[in-house]
């Protein structure tokens, strides 16, 4: 089966995302573009994951737990999961090596934490938007070791990507799932990386890009594992 997805959006907590990212714009926005799975993945964080989730509990749409993470090398690096206490713990390895610097909501926008009504329940602290202190093969393999999906983000963007900032996609990486942005052609990519999956996401920071490539995935069925089979294979 057919499954539209969506696996790159982030909320309202990313500095740079909109204020209007809640947890019920995000879902309602996805089913009106007949999404059937989505991906929630805030810059080294996941705290808008659960509220989200909690959202789509009753609706006819999958959320992943995710997380788009900044390696040491200022690379990103999109990590989806089975479930959201591997994404918590992720999140724990990554503030780890984060710089402490507070967020200055003024210039780089505020972080927001939200609840499952769009309540705001905190603005967090730390600043998002920086490199963690592990290396690109490094995060790819904790993703790893919590059974998550490891994806090198916007490969064809001309910062924070693995082509802007080592020229090349190394043919030592641990993972063969790349992502193109919204602005290319996924045929174009997927004819050039014969060896990778190649899928391709909105990367919205705002409403009207969640789910605009309009983009499906071959599943068995319609659930997060069959989703990661048909990513690995
Ligand atoms: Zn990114
Ligand atoms: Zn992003």
């Amino acid at each position: 089966m057919k499954i539209y997805y969506d696996f790159h959006i982030h909320t309202a907590l990313s500095p740079c995302g909109d204020e209007s990212m809640t947890p019920n714009n995000i879902v309602n926005m996805a089913l009106l573009n007949e999404l059937d799975a989505i991906a929630i993945t805030d810059h080294n964080t996941c705290e808008n994951v659960k509220a989200v989730m909690k959202v789509a509990e009753d609706k006819d749409i999958i959320v992943i737990p995710g997380i788009e993470i900044e390696t040491k090398e200022e690379i990103h690096v999109v990590g989806l999961f089975l479930d959201l206490e591997s994404v918590y713990n992720i999140q724990t390895e990554i503030f780890k090596g984060l710089p402490n610097i507070k967020n200055k909501a003024d210039i780089f926008g505020s972080q927001l934490i939200l609840n499952e009504n769009d309540d705001v329940v905190e603005e967090l602290d730390k600043f998002l938007m920086t490199a963690c202190a592990l290396s690109l093969n490094k995060v790819i393999d904790i993703i790893h070791e919590y059974n998550g999906i490891a994806i090198l983000a916007h490969i064809d963007r001309p910062s924070y990507s693995v082509i802007s900032n080592l020229g090349m996609i190394p043919d030592d990486l641990n993972t063969s799932i790349l992502e193109i942005s919204r602005f290319s052609q996924l045929d174009k990519y997927i004819k050039l990386y014969t060896n990778y999956k190649i899928i391709q996401s909105s990367d919205a920071h705002e409403l009207g890009y969640i789910g605009i490539s309009h983009n499906f995935l071959e599943v068995d069925a319609k659930n997060i594992k069959s989703i990661f089979n048909a990513l690995i294979n």
